[in-house]
């Protein structure tokens, strides 16, 4: 019988507890102070600050499984969700730090000995990357660990790891685990490096430098380490399945989405879709955010909105979305007790915004596909992509989902000139334009987010 999620998840911070770290609860995603970060998309986030030296805590070890979303900013997987096995947009990252403790040689050994007793993986398969400059990581896994130099390689850009455009960061070294034979792709560096066999598991940061707004980096007060490890991965691999969405803590949801929806086509890509982004959208609701027009709010928009479709593509009748909170509750609300005690209120809001968005999904799906049939070209013209989202409430980023599926993308420029051209004419008209999507009602309350649109869509759409 294999580990579950749960108990891979246990026995992750038990190790690290036997080492001396503290274990220390998941942050929200919306991180505290920090206005360079639109979602925690690492579990040292809320160590930034004591990576920098500006914060301190009363141990210098810490272990946590945390809560992540890439949806955003430098990380971002919105658009693999779908596309690859090893891609969320919500996961759970699995993480040891230093800050200031110990360095490379035991954040090596740690990692290592975790993977190959404590979980028991064979040898063979884990494959491991350095940065090209890391001759003394090399020398750790050469001489110390005995790395096969065959599954040795030492990369670039991949190897230095950074929380955004500022901040804490460093070079790192990496562990892969190869899914075997039967499944399609190359090792690490490799060209055929994306394909789904070599999956990147383990990502072990020596955290070094802080980087500043114009690029400068200075060392940290001390070097720390930072790791992580997805859990959803690692469950991929302790459970024989070849893809995150195989894993026990999605069945229920697959299955849950598959009965919503109406479908028993089981292999669907946009199952698979919905499953993944219930678990974000679930979660930015739990820690706050609701939708809207513009920053997390919009991203979270657009996520229901992408989910919408795809379900209304598999047949959905009604508003389907909401009915998932349930079973994913089922699934994470015992780790995560926020999301059980929420549940109604982020059934509510999800239900609100299926509806909104109910109103013109049909009408803008009718139109689209119009375009699509009489399109000369692969590229979706923008003043198309406009219409759909200045009338139909289509952020772009759907509309591109669509193309993409039928191999078209859709005109970028030609959508932002639109906008623009939109700006200028409420310039001129001395007011702001508001559009359906604007009030949104919510417990009773109609807030209306409308005049903040016109400033900040620019960086949002
Ligand atoms: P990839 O190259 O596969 O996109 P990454 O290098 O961007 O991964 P890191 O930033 O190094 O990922 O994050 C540390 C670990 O978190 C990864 O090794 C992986 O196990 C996990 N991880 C990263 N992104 C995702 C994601 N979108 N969904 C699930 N797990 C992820
Ligand atoms: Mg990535
Ligand atoms: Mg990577
Ligand atoms: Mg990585």
């Amino acid at each position: 019988k294999y580990m579950t999620s749960a108990e891979i998840r246990q026995a992750f911070l038990e190790f690290f507890k036997q080492q001396g770290h503290e274990i220390v609860a998941s942050s929200s995603l919306i991180p505290a102070n920090d206005p360079t970060l639109m979602f925690t998309n690492a579990g040292m986030v809320q160590f930034k600050d004591v990576f920098l030296g500006t914060d301190k805590r009363n141990y210098t070890r810490a272990t946590s499984s945390q809560r992540c979303v890439r949806a955003g900013g430098k990380h971002n997987d919105l658009e693999n969700v779908g596309y690859t096995a090893r891609h969320h947009t919500f996961f759970e990252m699995l993480g040891n730090f230093s800050f200031g403790d110990y360095f490379k040689q035991d954040a090596i050994n740690f990692a290592w000995t975790f993977l190959t007793e404590t979980l028991g993986l064979p040898k063979e398969r884990l494959w491991v990357t350095v940065h090209h400059s890391d001759d003394e990581a090399e020398r750790i896994w050469k001489e110390e660990i005995g790395v096969d130099p065959e599954r040795f390689s030492k990369l670039d850009e991949d190897n230095f790891w950074s929380m955004g455009d500022t901040g804490p960061c460093g070079p790192c070294t990496e562990i892969f685990f190869d899914h075997g034979a039967d499944v399609w792709g190359g090792p690490p560096g490799s060209p055929e490096e994306d394909g789904d066999r070599y999956i990147e598991i383990w990502n072990v940061v020596f955290m070094q430098y802080n980087r500043s707004a114009d690029g400068e980096m200075t060392p940290l007060p001390k070097p720390s380490v930072d790791t992580g490890m997805g859990l959803e991965r690692i469950a991929a691999v302790m459970q024989n399945v070849h893809s995150n969405y195989e894993i026990d803590m999605f069945q229920n949801l697959l299955k849950a989405t598959a009965a919503a929806v109406g479908t028993t086509d089981m292999d669907n890509k946009s199952l698979r879709v919905i499953a993944d982004h219930i678990r974000s959208c679930s979660f930015l609701i739990v820690d706050g955010v609701l939708p809207s027009n513009e920053g997390a709010g919009y991203v979270l928009r657009r996520i229901i909105r992408r989910a919408v479709r795809h379900g209304n593509k598999l047949g959905a009748k009604g508003p389907f979305f909401n009915q998932l909170v349930e079973a994913l509750v089922k699934e994470m609300g015992e780790a995560y007790p926020e999301l059980a005690e929420k549940q109604s209120q982020v059934e509510r809001v999800l239900l609100k915004e299926e509806e909104q968005f109910a109103k013109t999904l049909d009408h803008g799906m009718r139109l689209l596909h119009e375009a699509i049939e009489g399109l000369d070209g692969t590229v979706i013209p923008g003043e198309t992509v406009f219409k759909l989202y200045d009338t139909y409430g289509f952020p772009h980023d759907l509309t591109a989902d669509v193309a993409r599926e039928h191999e078209l993308t859709i005109d970028e420029e030609g959508f932002e000139r639109e906008m623009e051209a939109q700006r200028e004419r409420a310039r001129a008209a001395g007011k702001f334009s508001v559009d359906y999507n604007d009030a949104i009602k919510l417990e009773g309350e109609t807030s209306f987010t409308g005049y903040e649109l016109l400033e900040s869509d620019a960086s949002t759409v």
